[in-house]
């Protein structure tokens, strides 16, 4: 029975549907709308729309579908929720739920445009927001109000590579009837175990290691049946920020490959971080994978692997930081992660740029960190590019 399949066989056929034609790849449907044989079914699908019947590609479509059941049922939740990008994704499945009146709880160490949502617009519609250091349980506990609705974080926070314990932090958001939403994006599905210690809502930007080829913009919301159609479907319906079908066809490509995409990069980001960690010349290497990580026996329980991105602190700073990228001849500088190539980012300057001195400090940016996003390149090779970089300096 497909659900007792294991992640690996479901990643290939979960969710497959096929045509008349008998196609072994899944087809594409590449259609904004479909016909009704009569007027009577167009008005019997108005009323309720069936199994496999569609009205409109910003409602739901064929293509999208097998996408969306193929990752709820690696995720293990009862459905999922397609979106344009990532952030579609973030946006659609807090703005969905909330309203003028409800708190919000979340770790302050996230992703920008996370933060932006957070801070900027919800603010403006009358949720409150609270931020706390997402490793220290304390700071949740003390923040929970009764009209506390969600919680959100990211599992393991970006670049910094902090883990926070999601059993820990579902616990004390249970308790006060609050749903726990989680940016799963550097746990990936692959190694992820988020429901089983209490998410709701798992959120991954499908643009990172699903598509995994750097190719299209993606993202999907994974919670149970009431939530996805009850409250997520009506929201993104009518407000526009579904998947094209293109996309969930390359998503869904994607997926076939992620698992043995995800180890073979995960693998290679842990040599990577064993064989540079104490360089003179890093002050920090950041894997969870480490035993030096501060979180890492949490990484062991709530993860089956560390993840494809590391982190190095460069001691001399932003010059040699510089100097490093700079003669990278595989990696390329760009901000994309779960890439199939190497990226190498400089996040104080470019993705977190906008963030006050202040906060960078608090959050770890330091001005020599440079997050290494390792794809699927021989990981000696990596390593010499960056060794080449490192003698520079
Ligand atoms: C990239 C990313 C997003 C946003 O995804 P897009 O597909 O770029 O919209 C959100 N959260 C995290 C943790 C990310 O890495």
């Amino acid at each position: 029975m497909a659900q007792d399949w294991n992640r690996r066989t479901k990643l290939i056929h979960a969710g497959a549907r096929r045509s008349q034609y008998g196609e072994v790849a899944e087809a594409m449907y590449l259609t904004q709308g479909f016909v009704y044989p009569t007027a009577e079914a167009a008005e019997a699908r108005f009323l309720s729309t069936g199994p496999d019947e569609f009205i409109y590609a910003r409602y739901g479509n064929p293509t999208v579908a097998v996408f969306e059941d193929r990752i709820a049922a690696i995720e293990g939740t009862e459905d999922a929720f397609a979106t344009a990008s990532g952030m579609a994704a973030v946006s659609g499945a807090l703005t969905s739920m909330l309203r003028a009146g409800d708190h919000v709880v979340s770790s302050r160490a996230l992703f920008g445009s996370c933060l932006y949502i957070l801070e900027e617009i919800l603010t403006r519609y009358g949720v409150t927001v609270s931020f706390v250091d997402g490793t220290d349980l304390d700071q949740w506990r003390a923040a929970m109000r009764p009209e506390t609705r969600a919680v959100f974080l990211e599992s393991v926070s970006n670049p910094t590579l902090e883990v926070i314990d999601l059993r820990a932090v579902a616990e004390i958001a249970h308790a006060v009837g609050a749903l726990v939403v989680v940016d799963n994006v550097f746990a990936t599905p692959v190694f992820s175990r988020a429901v089983e210690l209490g998410a709701d809502v798992v959120i991954y930007s499908a643009t990172k290691h699903i598509d995994g080829q750097g190719r299209c913009l993606g993202g999907v919301i994974c919670g149970t049946r009431d939530f996805i159609r009850g409250t997520v479907e009506p929201y993104m319906k009518h407000t526009g920020g579904s998947m094209s079908p293109f996309n969930a066809w390359v998503m869904m490509n994607g997926l076939q490959t992620l698992d043995l995409r995800v180890r073979a990069q995960a693998d290679s980001a842990l040599a990577l971080a064993r064989a540079l960690e104490g360089d003179a010349r890093l002050a920090r290497v950041i894997y969870p994978g480490l035993a030096s990580h501060p979180q890492y026996d949490i990484a062991r329980d709530q993860m089956t692997g560390f993840g494809t991105v590391l982190a190095l602190d460069v001691a001399a700073g932003k010059d040699s930081a510089f100097k490093v990228l700079n003669a990278l001849e595989i990696a390329v500088i760009s901000n994309n992660l779960g890439d199939a190539r190497s990226i190498a980012t400089h996040p104080a300057t470019t993705t977190h740029q906008r963030l006050p001195e202040d906060q960078k400090q608090a959050l770890g940016i330091t001005p020599g960190l440079i997050r290494l996003s390792v794809g699927l390149e021989d990981s000696d090779d990596l390593l010499a590019d960056l060794q080449r970089g490192l003698a520079l300096i």
